[in-house]
């Protein structure tokens, strides 16, 4: 039996994808769907998204956008709804774009580097990027298309996952775990320190745990009153908490975003750029909701929505489509991404006998659903490798 700690959409998906395959699994999580996944704005958009530091995160990225179409066809048949497009996924592909000089010449390298791998985009004018989406700004001057990005509504696959559980009969406990069951101990204090694309480390921590087999529940237990589950394996998808429970170098990163409501869609795909140094999104779902992302702050465990966030959303988003001062406001959130210290996620053994973790996704965990599942399902190869807890020492 497989216990999964988490029921964000990494946690939700590994357990319809275990039930699937006809392995017992249970999940346990007091808010499902409640976490970074609640926040998300659902954008799988590996390559405009890219930096020049992140190409193992590109190369996940995108071998896992390419299982999102089959996901999302089995996600829907198995939680009862007619299609794909019940989740909105939608692959128009994303629109950068540019307003300066330097800007532009940005664009151009950028260009260039995604040729170079392989992954290319189409440079844009401003007339040409007006022409596909005519509600930006007449200020925009140029802009990179990549046709291949895409999205989908993270509320819906959720939604979607929850009842594709029930439908499976996935034992769903809606409890906290207080901690991780150990033969012989507990891991006791610990700190996160340093490391870059390929450095990190944890230290200070002291592990004396042994083999875990299974969970201890917050009062008041199951809904049988227990306090432990036992388990031949813990799978840890507690995101941005994940730290509280194992040695893992993850850490909560803030972010701010925005929900507004227009009687019609006012873009027909992502549009982003940077304004004021500050990258900024617009996402439109199919009912006219436009997303506006995100703030990415180092606060801790801070969920406060703020005025300084809220403006310098719409401060920044207004300068790529003028037209969105004039909707309504519907929803503002902040949701913590489990960011790791190589921005890369960690899943599989962790090197503890028991324990298993599908956690670290940061900036992607709606991206990089599908793909976690698979190497949790036992994918094996490159792309598996690269998200190898092991790459981090002591984590227990
Ligand atoms: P979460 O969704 O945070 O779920 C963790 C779950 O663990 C929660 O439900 C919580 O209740 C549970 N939990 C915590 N502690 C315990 C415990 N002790 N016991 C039991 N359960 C526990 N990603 C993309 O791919 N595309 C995007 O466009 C995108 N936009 C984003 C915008 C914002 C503003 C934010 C904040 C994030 C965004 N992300 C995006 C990142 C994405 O949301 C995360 O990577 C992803 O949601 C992580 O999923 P998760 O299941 O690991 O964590």
């Amino acid at each position: 039996m497989d216990v999964i700690v988490g029921g964000g959409v990494v946690g939700l998906s590994l357990a319809w994808r275990l039930a699937r395959e006809g392995r017992p699994v249970t999940l346990v999580d007091p808010a499902p769907a409640s976490g970074a996944s609640h926040a998300a704005a659902g954008m799988l958009a590996p390559v405009s998204e890219v930096t020049y530091t992140e190409v193992p995160l590109l190369r996940l990225g995108v071998a896992s956008l390419r299982r999102w179409p089959g996901f999302a066809a089995e996600l829907a048949a198995d939680a009862g709804l007619p299609g794909a497009e019940a989740l909105d996924l939608r692959s128009e592909g994303t629109l950068d774009v540019a307003f300066g000089a330097d800007d532009l010449a940005a664009l151009d390298e950028l260009a260039a580097y995604l040729e170079k791998l392989e992954l290319p985009v189409q440079r844009l004018t401003g007339r040409e990027c007006r022409r596909l989406e005519p509600m930006l700004a007449p200020s925009v001057r140029g802009g990179l298309l990549a046709a291949g990005d895409s999205w989908v509504d993270p509320r819906r696959v959720t939604a979607a996952l929850l009842a594709a559980l029930d439908r499976r009969g996935v034992r769903l406990v809606r409890a906290r775990v207080a901690e991780l069951l150990r033969d012989g101990g507990q891991v006791t204090g610990g700190q996160v320190t340093g490391g870059q694309v390929t450095g990190g480390q944890v230290t200070g921590g002291q592990v004396t745990g042994g083999q875990v087999t299974g969970v201890r529940l917050e009062p008041p237990g199951d809904d049988d009153g227990r306090a432990e589950l036992r388990a031949d394996r813990v799978i840890l998808a507690a995101g941005a908490w994940s730290a509280g429970l194992a040695e893992v170098p993850v850490r909560p990163v803030k972010g701010q975003i925005m929900r507004l409501r227009s009687p019609q869609p006012l873009l027909t795909r992502c549009v982003r750029g940077t304004v004021h140094g500050t990258p900024v999104y617009l996402v439109p779902r199919g009912d006219g909701e436009l997303v506006v992302g995100a703030t990415q702050e180092e606060m801790g465990f801070d969920t406060r929505v703020t005025a300084g966030g809220l403006y310098e959303l719409l401060r920044d988003a207004r300068e790529l489509v003028p037209g969105i001062t004039e909707l309504e406001v519907s929803d503002v959130v902040a949701g913590l991404r489990p960011g790791t210290p190589d921005n890369l996620p960690l899943i599989g053994p962790s090197g503890t006998p028991g324990l298993a973790l599908a956690t670290g996704h940061h900036r992607g965990g709606v991206l990089l659903a599908p793909l976690t599942a698979d190497i949790l399902l036992g994918e094996e190869g490159e792309l598996a490798a690269m998200c190898s807890p092991g790459r981090f020492r002591d984590i227990s």
